[in-house]
Formats: C-alpha cells, structure tokens, sequence
C-alpha cells in the first residue's frame, strides 16, 4: 500500500493492516455478508468488496470511502459469514483511524454524529436523546431537519430533558479513556 500522507507508516495504520491481513485471509468471497447487509446498497464499497479490496491492499481508498461511516455496526455480516471474518472490528478500526487522521473525505455529518453520540455516552453513561440532538444541531448547523419527529418523541415523552443517572457511569468513563490510551500509544 502506498501511504501519501506520512513517508513512514504510524504505528496505529501497520496495526490495522495486520489486524485486516490476519482476519480477511478467511474470506473466499461468497457474498453473504453483503447479501445480508442493511447498508450495502447505499456504501461505496458493499462488505464482501471491502474485504477484496483489503486483499489487495487499497486500504487508503476504503478509509475514504462511505462505507466505513455508513456501517451501523450491526453484525450482521458478521453473523452471516461462514468463516466468521469479523468485518465490524476491521471497519471499527479504520473508523478510528480515519477519525484521528480527519481523513473523511464522505459522510462528515455522520462522522460528526459518531463523535457526537460517543461523547454522549462517556458522559451520561448512557444516549441521552435530548442532549445528542441539541449539540448535533448546533454543531452540524441542521437546525430544522426532523423538528415534527423531535416535536413527537418530546409529546410521547421520549426525550428527558435530563440525563438519566446510571450506577457505573465512572466505568463507563474509564473503558473510554483506556481506548484513547491505547489509540494515541
Ligand atoms: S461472508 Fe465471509 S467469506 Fe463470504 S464474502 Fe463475506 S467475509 Fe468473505
Ligand atoms: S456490521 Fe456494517 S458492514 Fe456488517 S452488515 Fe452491519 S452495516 Fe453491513
């Protein structure tokens, strides 16, 4: 793979090309995966292709592409696959890599959401609806898309206006901040 960012590869970018060269040598390029993925019609790069195009080593195309910001995470693919070749931990990876490198060149206002909806977490301990929506709209500038939806959640008592407390919020906090230990290792 040529790396057009940095002559010498980083540490985290040989960590996932070894994670992907380890976990798609199983693959034999059956399909399943895509048949069964919810996003695939709408991703750059359907799963099965993802994993073909990891083979042969255009990792750097794949991070710039949608389909690592449409994936839900769902598992599906996961689940379907008769080698289990665990497609989400690939995706996951280049997500997180993408994201630390801002190499997103597709889907910036999901990328945005991702953050948005992981820092919700860390603090909560859990998604506080109301609080992901107020900074999504302030931060992504979209103040008047789905304001009938949010006006509906907020009647049928949907959105909190406060966070709810859970029991382990600090551990919650910690497993965050041991991944970003690990990640700016
Ligand atoms: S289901 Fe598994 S083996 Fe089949 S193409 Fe997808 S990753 Fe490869
Ligand atoms: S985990 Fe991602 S790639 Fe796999 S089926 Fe779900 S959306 Fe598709």
């Amino acid at each position: 793979m040529t790396d057009t960012r940095t002559k010498e590869k980083d540490l985290s970018l040989i960590e996932i090309e070894e994670t992907i060269t380890e976990v798609i040598k199983k693959c034999y390029t059956c399909g399943k995966c895509t048949s069964g993925c919810p996003m695939a019609e709408e991703m750059d790069f359907p799963p099965s292709t993802l994993v073909k195009r990891l083979s042969i080593g255009d990792i750097e195309k794949m991070l710039r592409s949608n389909t690592i910001w449409l994936c839900s995470s769902c598992q599906t693919c996961y689940s379907r696959c008769p080698f289990a070749v665990n497609i989400p931990h690939i995706i996951d990876l280049m997500k997180e890599y993408a994201n630390k490198e801002d190499i997103t060149e597709k889907e910036k206002a999901t990328k945005l959401f991702h953050n948005i909806f992981l820092s919700n977490i860390k603090e909560s301990g859990r998604i506080h609806e109301l609080g992901l929506i107020g900074r999504w709209k302030v931060l992504s500038g979209k103040w008047f898309t789905d304001l009938k939806l949010g006006k509906k959640m907020f009647l049928k008592g949907k959105l909190s206006p406060f966070p709810e407390k859970i029991k382990a919020r600090d551990e919650v906090k910690k497993f965050f901040d041991l991944s970003k230990k690990k990640r700016d290792k």
